[in-house]
């Protein structure tokens, strides 16, 4: 099967952050058919809803892989579940949390699964480091990635490392 490209982002709220990042990415690197090809700089942001939580560090890694898309999905939260997510409440504090943004040009939504991850549109902690890996990239309804980014820019996002 043709390699596909493929983002994942990583988000962490819980213990040490950028260490389960870099946990979950080098779980990443051993899910099969699949190769890491580059991991964004890691960011520091304040938690989505709730605001009684710590700030969240975010970073997005492109993979390329010859999985199926469910199979990528299935694969994704194998990773969560073995590394102990905690789901509380919804939008509240997570061990690690990953989200397939873009699966090649792939639009498809159902129970488990949509595609474009609808958070790509206007989601600062997506937009950055999407960004920084692929200046150029273009979102599968013709839309690019630098005029998402930039109108997002006014929301807080903090370098910390990388
Ligand atoms: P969350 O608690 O925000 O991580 O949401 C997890 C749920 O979102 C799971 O039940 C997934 O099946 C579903 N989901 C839908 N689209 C996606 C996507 N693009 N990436 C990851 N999970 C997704």
């Amino acid at each position: 099967m043709e390699k596909k490209t493929a983002y994942i982002a990583l988000g962490s709220n819980l213990a040490v952050p950028a260490l389960q990042i870099k946990t979950a990415i080098e779980h990443i690197k051993k899910i099969a058919q699949t190769i890491l090809i580059n991991t964004s700089p890691f960011y520091e942001n304040p938690p989505m809803g709730p605001q009684d939580q710590d700030d969240f560090v975010n970073a997005v890694v492109e993979i390329k892989t010859t999985l199926d898309v469910k199979s990528l999905l299935h694969a994704l939260q194998a990773i969560e579940e073995k590394m102990g997510r905690i789901r509380i409440k919804r939008w509240g504090p997570r061990i690690i949390d990953l989200d397939l943004l873009l699966y090649e040009n792939l639009v498809f939504q159902d129970f488990e699964l949509t595609l474009p991850h609808p958070g790509v549109f206007d989601r600062i902690f997506f937009l950055q480091p999407l960004h920084d890996l692929t200046p150029d990239l273009c979102l599968p309804d013709g839309r690019h990635i630098v005029n998402l980014f930039k109108p997002a820019l006014t929301a807080i996002s903090n370098k910390i490392h990388g």
